[in-house]
């Protein structure tokens, strides 16, 4: 069932002008009769730049853009995304910040009963595939109006992929959408390119039709567009992927389009295409990532920090987050079931530590302010600073850290521990936290990085991803050996001892992973008994669109296309799942018990 949003038109109350609108009376508040830019989003709207619609919107606004947003809107009829009138130039669409059957459905495909994005946690206020869903009802509200698709649920379904929900195979989602741009990974760079090129060019700028659009707006780094039968010299000049109807007859050719998606992701590469049932998708390399001075600008941007006065509820992320500090994006892990390098890029992209102390010191003048920052980090916590010293764009490593970490990789963890001891001297700061998951195999390169987390920066429990013991199955993740999580713990136990303080790992586990048998499973509960652990954190694994992992599931082959043994069903997987939260439970152990329930039930 569609729910409404905020009311529309609501008037603006206290500090609204200081938020992009939301409504009609908030744009005349400003004197605008029309947008440029109107973003659709499945979050509620939360003025601070952890939320992509936030984040974007911003952008776009320095850049001279008048930008308004439409928040989880119904889908029942296209009023409420027509309730700011029609944009200028484009309308953007995404679905928040997690793939909408992600958020509503768990590992066993049960309806979930929260959503942390929406006022009052409250599930049920994003339709299933909701990017398909806005784009059609922008289509209604706004005939020929450029739609533009991007954020996660669009990156990651933006070639044909496996849909663990219809357990099926897709076509890319737009081709499903209809609309006419896909942006891919962060969008600054690509949403701010579009948004030029429509204001620019004299067949446009007055009004913009999609099929101009699409013209028009062909080749832009970072973006996917299509077209139909007829031959193209863009597509004649791309690199071509397994097609849509190849994957269909063989699906381990998922494998080979996905991994030559993921090297476009993550280097200068050339443009790939896809034929699709007589139509082309096609998709431009990525755009340079951020340097650390457009890191900086774009985190100065004015953010509220908090959701949109219209809201009468907390919005849990927002509470989650509003102490919190991005230190950066990317992640050079490149673990195969993980999103965010295919996001976020490989390449770290950090803020300065100049620009980070100065969001810390704004964050204490917050009336609401505590004392605590409670979390300075991103993907990886301790991977703040990281480059790579060799030449990224032509490097074919899918991770800078597996199967051994690069020689040209370069992390010096000491300039974090200053950052963070720096942050806790600012005043008006009593504790600053280190919340993100941090990367052990990194870690153990830094006694002294390790030694100071314990010491000042845990608050009682460090999140560690090892998330399996079995060789095998590590290697699939592309994590590191399981030895290296003991040694780990071994150094974390010194530490604590040394410093007196009574801290907890937090171990991220995931069972039924491509590759995991229930003896793999027998043997990690062995080892969680043997150490007396109850961790609360196992995953059953999620073939989420997009990931080398879901194609290892999909086809039953590994990366080298060996066949693998998969737990494909529901029973098989949730027997593997309570293989190891049944052995937990026989340990009658509560040491190590974490706060949070098990993500799947
Ligand atoms: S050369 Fe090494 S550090 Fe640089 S991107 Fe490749 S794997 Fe990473």
């Amino acid at each position: 069932m569609p729910v409404s949003g905020p009311a529309a038109d609501s008037a603006a109350g206290p500090g609204a002008a200081d938020f992009l609108p939301l409504s009609r009376a908030e744009m005349e508040a400003r004197g605008w009769d029309a947008l440029d830019v109107l973003l659709v989003t499945g979050d509620a709207y939360v003025d601070h730049p952890a939320f992509g619609a936030a984040l974007l919107g911003r952008w776009l606004e320095a850049h001279g853009l008048r930008v308004g947003i439409v928040a989880q809107p119904r889908w029942d009829t296209p009023t409420d995304v027509a309730r700011l009138g029609r944009p200028r130039l484009f309308a953007g669409v995404t679905a928040g910040a997690l793939d909408s059957l992600l958020a509503h459905y768990t590992a066993f495909r049960k309806r979930r009963r929260d959503d942390a994005y929406t006022p009052g946690g409250r599930a049920g206020a994003r339709p299933n595939r909701a990017v398909i869903v806005y784009s059609g009802l922008l289509r209604q509200a706004f005939p020929g109006l450029p739609i533009v698709l991007g954020g996660i649920e669009a990156s990651m379904r933006r070639a044909a992929h496996y849909d663990f929900w219809d357990d099926n195979l897709r076509r890319s989602v737009l081709l499903d959408s209809k609309a006419d741009v896909l942006v891919y990974g962060m969008g600054e760079r690509a949403a701010l390119e579009i948004a030029r090129r429509l204001q620019s060019d004299p067949r446009t700028a007055r009004r913009p039709d999609s099929a101009a659009a699409r013209e028009l707006l062909r080749g832009i780094p970072g973006t996917a567009w299509w077209h139909g039968a007829a031959a193209r010299p863009d597509a004649a000049a791309a690199q071509p992927l397994p097609s849509y109807e190849d994957i269909q007859a063989d699906p381990r050719r998922l494998m080979a389009a996905t991994l030559m998606i993921e090297q476009q992701a993550l280097r200068h590469s050339p443009a790939l295409c896809q034929s699709c049932e007589g139509r082309t998708v096609l998709f431009a390399p990525p755009p340079p990532p951020l340097t650390t001075a457009e890191m900086d600008a774009l985190y100065a941007l004015p953010f509220q920090r908090r959701p949109h006065p219209a809201y009468r509820e907390p919005i849990p992320a927002a509470e989650m987050i509003r102490f919190s500090i991005t230190s950066h994006r990317g992640c050079a892990g490149g673990c195969s079931f993980c999103a965010l390098a295919l996001h976020q890029g490989r390449q770290v992209q950090s803020r300065s530590a100049a620009s980070i102390l100065a969001e810390a010191a704004a964050l204490t003048r917050d009336p609401a302010w505590r004392g605590s920052v409670t979390d300075v980090g991103g993907p990886t916590a301790n991977m703040w600073g990281a480059v790579c010293a060799g030449r990224w764009e032509t490097c074919r490593r899918a991770s800078c850290l597996f199967p051994e970490l690069c020689r040209r990789f370069r992390l010096e963890q000491t300039q974090a521990i200053r950052l963070l001891r720096n942050l806790a001297a600012l005043p008006g700061v009593k504790h600053v936290r280190s919340a993100s998951g941090v990367r052990h195999d990194l870690a153990l390169g830094s006694v002294e990085y390790v030694r100071a987390l314990v010491a000042e920066f845990v608050g009682g429990q460090l999140k560690l991803a090892p998330e399996h013991s079995a060789p095998r199955v590590l290697r699939l993740m592309r994590k590191p050996d399981f030895a290296v999580f003991e040694r780990f713990l071994n150094l974390f136990e010194t530490e604590c001892r040394r410093s007196g303080r009574e801290l907890y790992v937090v171990p991220y586990l995931i069972s039924a992973f491509p590759g995991c048998t229930d003896e793999d499973m027998r043997r990690l509960a062995a080892w969680l008994g043997r150490r007396g652990w109850s961790p609360q954190q196992v995953q059953c694994f999620i073939p989420t669109p997009g990931t080398v992992a879901s194609a290892m599931f999909y086809g039953g082959i590994a990366e080298d296309g060996a066949p693998i043994f998969v737990a494909r069903s529901d029973a098989a997987r949730l027997r593997q799942h309570r293989l190891l939260l049944n052995a937990v439970k026989r340990t009658g152990s509560r040491r190590h018990e974490q706060p949070r329930p098990a993500v799947a039930d």
